[in-house]
């Protein structure tokens, strides 16, 4: 490929994170990287990171749970780098707590943010990939798929990413598509940080009890996940579709 037909991906939740670290190792192989968070101003970090070190990025203010903010950001893309081929449906919350006591919007709002927002984006960039006759899309899952105390919400959108990427892959293939999904493990972020405090454990604590149960005996980092999403989205990984690939230091039952 020539530097003037670089591909550009759009990493969703990019600002911080897994997404970051995706949209910096995105950028290192060659890509242009929209940087796509709720707040734009918090996307400058990962730009700055990339542009910093040659590549190419763009901030992109969006919540992925609307369908108008989606299409114009999707817009801005194709204006300002190019129609996008590689999609990595990241962005993500949490609203844990037990069924009792989840309520509607604690619900909603997961399902809106990864499910919703997964749709709306796929959707979005889709016709550019069918245009292109080629197009990566990479769908985070969470090992919190086989089921996890607090989160049923969270839960039922990850397994349910899981149906989508598998259908997604069905349908786009023959376009030259493929659509693949990373469940984590543990990963050390701002997300992790968060339930540990819920839990009442500082995150050092938190992080040693996690590492302990885990074959390989560390907990993950943020570019652990992001070296998956890079070979799901690479140019050479065009067999390779409607897969789910556990990263979490070893077998989950
Ligand atoms: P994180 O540090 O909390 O980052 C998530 C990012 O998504 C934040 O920048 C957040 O923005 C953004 N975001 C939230 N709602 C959004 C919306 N409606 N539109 C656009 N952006 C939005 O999370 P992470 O740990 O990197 O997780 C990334 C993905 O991996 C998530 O899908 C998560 O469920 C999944 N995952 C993580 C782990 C883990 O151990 N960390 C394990 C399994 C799966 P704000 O900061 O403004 O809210």
């Amino acid at each position: 490929m020539s530097t003037t037909d670089q591909r550009v991906a759009i990493v969703t939740g990019a600002a911080r994170g897994i997404g970051a670290a995706t949209a910096v190792r995105l950028a290192a192989e060659g890509r242009a990287v929209a940087v796509l968070d709720l707040d734009e101003a918090a996307c400058k970090e990962t730009v700055e990171k990339i542009t910093s070190a040659g590549g190419k990025a763009v901030a992109v203010g969006c919540d992925v749970s609307d369908s108008a903010q989606v299409e114009s950001a999707v817009a801005r893309v194709v204006d300002e780098l190019g129609p996008p081929t590689v999609l990595v449906n990241n962005a993500g919350v949490l609203r844990d707590n037990l069924l009792f006591k989840m309520s509607d919007s604690d619900w909603d709002t997961v399902m809106n943010v990864h499910l919703r927002g997964a749709f709306l984006m796929s959707r979005a960039c889709q016709k550019h990939m069918v245009d292109a006759g080629f197009g990566r899309i990479v769908n985070l899952s969470s090992s919190s798929a086989l089921g996890n105390r607090g989160q049923v919400n969270y839960a039922a959108a990850k397994a349910g990413m899981q149906g989508f990427t598998k259908t997604l892959a069905k349908e786009l293939g023959k376009f030259g598509i493929t659509a693949n999904s990373v469940a984590p493990g543990f990963i050390v972020t701002d997300m992790t940080a968060a339930t540990a405090e819920r839990v009442g454990m500082g995150f050092e604590e938190f992080q040693a009890a996690a590492a302990s149960q885990i074959p390989v005996q560390r907990v993950g980092r943020p570019e652990d996940i992001a070296n998956a999403i890079a070979f799901f989205s690479g140019e050479h990984a065009g067999f390779v579709s409607g897969q789910v690939l556990y990263v979490a230091g070893g077998p989950l039952n």
